[in-house]
Parts: structure tokens; C-alpha cells; sequence
């Protein structure tokens, strides 16, 4: 419960979210970018920060790496209505620069409240941004993507950033395949 003594929801996480100036992204974005997917999503996907798409839509991943990820989702079954899908911070950097460690900061516990609201099973941080804000390891994305670890009875799975597949045409078979391992694992999870 909140001080207010209404119970805590994505809807509200949401709704503050579009509102925030916690930090100084909140003076160059158009729109904050809260999330959206499924209240009842048993995967989570959590990128970096919003682009230019996502700026103007105010919804996450709907530019080019968007577009590559809905396909990713279809390519196993999935619909993006499906699942959630989030960023780590929730606004757009000026050009796209990396989100700096205070504003991650500052965002962190939207994130949090989005995970402990939803309990997804599984967790996919895509990119080294995403995985080292969620996983404490020195390893990149390199090596940690397409094996799952357990972390307090969430199941994380790191996997590339769709963007990198836009980059580097090889990484798109790599992004298909560890979304085929996601499959098998989300059915091992089914209960
Ligand atoms: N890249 C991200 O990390 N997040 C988005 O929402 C879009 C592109
Ligand atoms: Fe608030 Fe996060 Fe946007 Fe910063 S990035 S203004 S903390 S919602």
C-alpha cells in the first residue's frame, strides 16, 4: 500500500511515469515511454531507453528494432499483447547517448515496482545495458546470451539488443534461435 492507501498497478506506475521529472531526461523528452504488454505476462522484455519512434508514440519498441522484435515474438508463437515490454529508463536520451547513471538511478524504481507488480517468470534484459542493469556480472552480452539463471525465483535470459541485428546481419540467426530457447523455456515454466 502507498501512502495514499491505494494498492500499487502497473496503471498507476504508468500514470506517474508520464509525469516524472526525476531526473533531467524528463526536459528533452516529448513523451515518457512507461511500458506496455500484458498484466498477466509471464515474460518480460526490458531494453535500454526509448529512441525517436518510441519519443513521439510514447510506447516502447515501435521503431526499426521494434519491428524486429515483434517479428522475433510472432517467429515463437508470441503477440506482443502477450508479454511486457519495457526499458530501463523510461525516457528518450537527447540523441540517443546512453541513459547516465543517475537518471538509470533515478528511473530504477519504476522498474521495480513493474517487476514486482507483474512477477513475470521470466525476464529478457536485451543488450549489455539492460543485462548489467539486472544481472551483476562482468560478462557481456556475448557470452551471457541464450542461457537462463535464476535470481529469487525469477528466470532471467539475457538476449541481444534487436538493434544489434539491424547492425550485424549474422546476429539475426543467433536472435532467432536463442528466441526458439526462450520457447522451450517458457514451456518448461508452464504449469
Ligand atoms: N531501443 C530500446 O532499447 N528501447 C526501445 O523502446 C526502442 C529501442
Ligand atoms: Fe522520470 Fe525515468 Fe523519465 Fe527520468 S527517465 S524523468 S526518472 S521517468
Amino acid at each position: 500500500m502507498t501512502a495514499t492507501g491505494t494498492a500499487d498497478s502497473l496503471d498507476k506506475v504508468a500514470s506517474e511515469v508520464l509525469i516524472c521529472d526525476k531526473c533531467r531526461l524528463s526536459e528533452t523528452r516529448k513523451q515518457a515511454v512507461p511500458g506496455e504488454g500484458s498484466k498477466a505476462a509471464s515474460v518480460m522484455f526490458v531494453g535500454e531507453a526509448p529512441g525517436e519512434q518510441e519519443d513521439v508514440q510514447g510506447r516502447p519498441f515501435v521503431g526499426a528494432a521494434g519491428k524486429l522484435l515483434t517479428e522475433l515474438l510472432q517467429s515463437i508463437g508470441l503477440r506482443r499483447d502477450d508479454v511486457y515490454i519495457t526499458n530501463i529508463v523510461k525516457c528518450r536520451p537527447p540523441n540517443n547517448r546512453p541513459p547516465r547513471k543517475d537518471e538509470s538511478a533515478a528511473c530504477r524504481p519504476y522498474l521495480d515496482r513493474q517487476i514486482s507488480l507483474l512477477r513475470p517468470k521470466v525476464i529478457c534484459p536485451m543488450g549489455n545495458s539492460a543485462i548489467h542493469a539486472l544481472i551483476d556480472s562482468e560478462q557481456s552480452v556475448t557470452t551471457l546470451h541464450g542461457i537462463p539463471f535464476e535470481v529469487e525465483s525469477i528466470t532471467y535470459f539475457p538476449m541481444y539488443h534487436p538493434a544489434a541485428a539491424l547492425y550485424t546481419f549474422s546476429l539475426r540467426g543467433v536472435m532467432e534461435e536463442d528466441f526458439r530457447k526462450l520457447r522451450a523455456l517458457l514451456d518448461s515454466l508452464a504449469t
